[in-house]
């Protein structure tokens, strides 16, 4: 099995431009030995630790989330992916996805290692010098210290860089910081806070505050419709004195911080819904097995059988997206020469891919919402009271739609910084959409006929690139610099652009599984196949909105027959797919793909 190392380095977005070619992809069937290990760790340690300690964790007894930090730092969880020299393990980030996928397990626990690994450990890990990490890594990675992150405020949330915090320059180069943050995640009890403040009044800057520094308060803990096991609360500055070696990365630069860190945690909290996923499908399959109505198992119903199959499938698209960027990432670390202890290469590597970040948030919230809502149908009656953990996860998940950047932010991010690399010629998307304009107002030639596996979803993949080619070409053609206001107009590139990219990232990697006759593969290549048939209707459905918001009469006339042209995948049958894939869910108790 290839290491992510081995993986093609590509640009972020080019998969938009790639043919359907057979460039290994990372998939969770490629972990490793250590991988697993890894994986087996964080998942035992969630069922027997953390879990248990849910209940003490709600009454906000935070002596025990202390404990839990001090475990998971014992077992060298927090910072599997950081330098041996600051007290981490030194491993990949697809051992970071791993690990936070097992710990979304337990969404709680997850919030609160979240504020400590992705939001504490990570910006300081990129952006601090070496005496910074020296001080605080250790003791962060051990669980000695609890971190915390405090970007947003009341009246500044999608609108970071309007905080109004204020940090003063003294003359002895200190900075004294005033001002309300909100919404803290571990805020009730953190030692370490990333705080966000404007220097003078102007310029945006990260800095690292203790609550030992003194006039650091946490406000009362908030009433929230879940996650009542993690911390949450205003955290109030006042004139709270920060030596200048505390300053992290450079006055005016702490968007850099900010918007860095998001990617990492984005693309985290991707992975962290698949967890979420193949849990409450394990639910829902279990449940429907045991659960008896009309003289036979629910499970026995196809309306059932129809929502676990599309859970199965839904899950498995997200998977597969989440794990090839991380062996993205991977790749691209590896590929760049660096000291193991300086953060810059993995800096570069997560700004090279904020755009599978961003799809890996919103795909992974909206599949989890989804799975989620459909686990609380299956139980009945029994998925809305308190006696099954269903209706929890259903509240504790809410908040992934809102929380890294909200889904609507992310969307616009999308096809933003798509339109930018395109602007800048780091990817040729705009010679290509030209050109595919003239082929398709021409006449579109065939492609040769293939009777490869998964064939036909590899040419439906390749429609929905020219699709969204020529959606996103029209759009910066039509709006040029005023595309970031044609707000309705990006959402459904957005849309096209993340069922591009899953449809891509599934219809690959059910391929090299039935390439190397991997156990399940003909499973594999089920859940792609339905997938891919109803990413058909949503990119067409998405296009001919958009195009229709852009072009009239004779132009919309052509352009629509150009789109039906493409939208020619035939439909296949997805009750039997999706029955095969649910039975074997329900057999199993599980989640079929489960690394
Ligand atoms: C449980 C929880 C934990 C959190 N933890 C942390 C933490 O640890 N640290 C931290 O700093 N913050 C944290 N937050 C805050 C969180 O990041 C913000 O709530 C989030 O960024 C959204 O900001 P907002 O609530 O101000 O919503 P708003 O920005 O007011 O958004 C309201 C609505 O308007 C939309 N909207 C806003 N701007 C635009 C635009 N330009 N175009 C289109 N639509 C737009 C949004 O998408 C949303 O639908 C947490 C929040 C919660 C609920």
């Amino acid at each position: 099995m290839s290491t992510p190392a081995e993986m093609t380095i590509a640009r972020g977005g080019a998969w938009l431009l790639d043919s359907a070619d057979d460039a290994p992809l990372f998939t969770p069937e490629r972990l490793t030995d250590e991988h697993r290990l890894i994986a087996r760790t964080a998942a035992a340690f969630v069922e027997n630790e953390a879990e248990p300690a849910l209940e003490r964790l709600e009454q906000k007894d935070w002596s025990v989330a202390r404990q839990l930090l001090r475990r998971c730092g014992e077992l060298g969880l927090i910072g599997v992916d950081i330098p041996e020299a600051y007290g981490g393990v030194g491993l990949d980030k697809v051992t970071s996805l791993i690990v936070s996928e097992r710990f979304s397990r337990s969404a709680s626990f997850a919030a609160l290692i979240g504020g400590q690994a992705n939001l504490t450990v990570v910006p300081i890990f990129l952006f601090g010098t070496a005496e910074q990490k020296q001080q605080y890594l250790p003791r962060l990675l051990s669980g000695e210290l609890v971190g915390a992150y405090a970007l947003s405020e009341t009246g500044s949330g999608s609108d970071a860089l309007g905080a109004k915090t204020r940090a003063t320059r003294q003359s002895d180069g200190s900075y004294v910081l005033n001002g309300e943050k909100m919404w803290i995640t571990n805020g009730g009890f953190a030692d370490v806070f990333i705080v966000f403040a404007k220097v003078d009044g102007e310029q945006f800057t990260a800095f690292i505050v203790e609550r030992a520094f003194g006039g650091v308060t946490s406000g009362k803990e908030e009433h929230k419709m879940g996650l009542h096991g993690s911390s949450t609360t205003a955290v109030v500055l006042q004139d709270v004195r920060v030596p200048a070696a505390n300053l992290l990365g450079e006055v005016g630069k702490g968007h850099k911080v900010a918007f860095n860190v998001l990617n990492f945690g984005r693309f985290k909290l991707g992975a962290g819904c698949v967890g979420g996923a193949a849990k409450a499908l394990g639910e829902a399959a279990r449940y429907a097995a045991q659960r008896r109505q009309f003289g036979q198992p629910i499970a026995n119903f196809g309306a059932i059988r129809h929502k676990i199959g599309e859970m199965v499938v839904r899950a498995y698209a997200v998977e597969s997206l989440v794990y090839r960027t991380a062996g993205l990432i991977d790749a691209r670390i590896e590929a760049t020469p660096h000291d193991p202890a300086d953060g810059s290469a993995a800096l570069a590597a997560l700004e090279e891919y904020a755009i599978e970040a961003s799809i890996a948030k919103v795909a992974g919230s909206e599949m989890l919402n989804f799975v989620l809502d459909e686990n609380i149908q299956i139980h009945g009656g029994n998925g809305f009271v308190r006696d099954y953990p269903a209706e929890r996860h259903f509240r504790d998940a809410r908040v992934n739609r809102i929380f890294e950047g909200t889904n609507e932010i992310n969307r616009l991010l999308i096809p933003g910084m798509l339109a930018r690399r395109a602007v800048k010629g780091d990817l040729p998307i705009i010679a290509r959409a030209k050109a595919l304009q003239d082929e398709l107002l021409s006449s579109p030639s065939m492609p040769a006929a293939d009777d490869s596996p998964l064939a036909d979803e590899r040419m439906a993949v390749t429609a929905f690139k020219k699709t969204a080619l020529m959606v996103f070409g029209l759009a910066m053609q039509t709006y040029g610099q005023q595309l970031s206001e044609q707000q309705e107009v990006l959402m459904h590139t957005a849309d096209i652009l993340m069922d591009v990219f899953a449809a891509d990232s599934a219809v690959r990697r059910a391929r090299a599984a039935l390439l190397a006759d991997l156990p399940r593969a003909s499973m594999h290549a089920d859940a792609a196949r339905v997938f891919v048939n109803d990413a058909a209707m949503r990119v067409d459905a998405s296009a001919r909105q958009a195009l229709a918001a852009m072009a009239q009469g004779d132009m919309l006339r052509t352009l629509l027959a150009a789109l039906r042209r493409l939208s020619k995948v035939t439909p296949i049958d997805t009750v039997t797919l999706r029955r095969r894939l649910a039975d074997a869910a329900v057999a199993r108790g599980a989640y079929i793909f489960q690394a």
